[in-house]
């Protein structure tokens, strides 16, 4: 007979290493399956303030944490292996990696994050956590009284750069067209912001510093005017791709692909719970990514309980 795990999670970010916790400490047989490293997205932080109850703490710090918190319940933790599918058999799941191993599991917790869309240009990589940011919530105070400059002008650009103005002494928008799609609501708000100026029909084409940002190179696609533009932090917002693309059967999603849940972290398909930064919600922080994984692995719990209580008693 094959190995049956109780839960198994997709993803060590904090969301999967919480449901994590949560599972084994409910003495249930639970494995995560993570592509890259523990960590997720904090491995890419430079540094935390905004967790309640450490001040400041750098990303790959409070990953470690997390992660012996996690196995002190006993998790079990796999890392460089990619889920390639997720499709239910009966009444389990049925999980391939890109190794060609196959995991069976009653319950599947997908916490896989996304990505945040890359601009592509010199600096972007050897910047990011220095200057670079895809999340203003996260970053926007290491700017306080600094320039900051916003790329992008759909609703989280338009948005974002609104909220950057309590930071920032000045936030430059740059978009590659001359019309926002953002919201009108937000659009006007952006339009009445004396701190915000918008610079249309530009590319941002280099990220440029020493230890961080100190300017980025901008490129009229009209003029074709190619001019130096000093500023300290560069929030790129111009789409974030959630990773679901594992998943065998298609459980509802908005517009951007993020999964619809109800309060239990339910996708609607049973057994298959969504935690974190790849469900439908207002703000993706570290903070909803736990307690959305704290919901979902209880929920399995129960789940699961409710499961073995029909299988012994032949639904009676
Ligand atoms: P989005 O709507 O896809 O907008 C992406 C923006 O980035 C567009 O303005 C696009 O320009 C620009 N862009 C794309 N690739 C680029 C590149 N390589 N270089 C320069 N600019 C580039 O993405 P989003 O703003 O992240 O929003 C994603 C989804 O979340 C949307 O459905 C949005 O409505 C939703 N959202 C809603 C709210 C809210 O309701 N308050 C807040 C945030 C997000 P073009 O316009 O020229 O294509």
């Amino acid at each position: 007979m094959e190995e049956l795990y109780d839960i198994l999670i997709i993803g060590a970010g904090p969301a999967g290493l919480t449901a994590g916790l949560y599972g084994s400490r409910s003495n249930l047989k639970t494995i995560i399956l993570e592509k890259g490293i523990v960590g997720g997205q904090l491995n890419n932080t430079e540094a935390i303030e905004d967790y309640i109850g450490f001040e400041h703490i750098k990303g790959p710090e409070l990953s470690t944490l997390m992660e012996n918190h996690a196995r002190k319940f006993g998790v079990e933790i796999r890392t460089g292996v990619e889920v390639k599918s997720v499709r239910r058999v009966e009444d389990a799941y049925e999980v391939k990696t890109d190794g060609g191993e196959t995991y069976h599991a009653t319950t599947v917790i997908a916490t896989a994050g996304g990505t945040a869309s890359k601009i592509g240009v010199p600096g972007e990589e050897e910047f990011n956590g220095r200057g670079v940011s895809y999340c203003a919530v996260c970053d926007g105070a290491f700017f306080n009284g600094l320039v900051i400059t916003v790329v992008g002008g759909g609703d989280a650009a338009v948005e974002e750069a609104n909220y950057l103005t309590r930071f920032g002494s000045k936030v430059y928008v740059v978009h590659r067209r001359e019309e926002f799609r953002a919201q009108k609501i937000l659009q006007d708000q952006l339009f009445r912001n004396p701190k915000i100026e918008v610079i249309w029909n530009t590319v941002v084409e280099e990220i440029k510093g020493e230890r961080e940002v100190d300017s980025v190179v901008l490129r009229n696609l009209k003029t074709d005017e190619r001019w130096e533009h000093a500023t300290q932090g560069v929030f790129i917002f111009i789409g974030f791709k959630p990773n679901t693309y594992f998943l065998d059967d298609h459980p509802r999603h908005d517009d951007s692909g993020h999964l619809i849940t109800n309060e239990r972290m339910e996708t609607g398909i049973p057994g298959l719970y969504a935690a974190g930064d790849l469900r439908s919600q207002l703000v993706r922080q570290i903070t909803n990514a736990v307690g959305d994984a704290t919901v979902a692995a209880l929920a399995a719990e129960k789940y699961i309980t409710h499961l073995h209580h029909i299988k012994a008693t032949g639904g009676a």
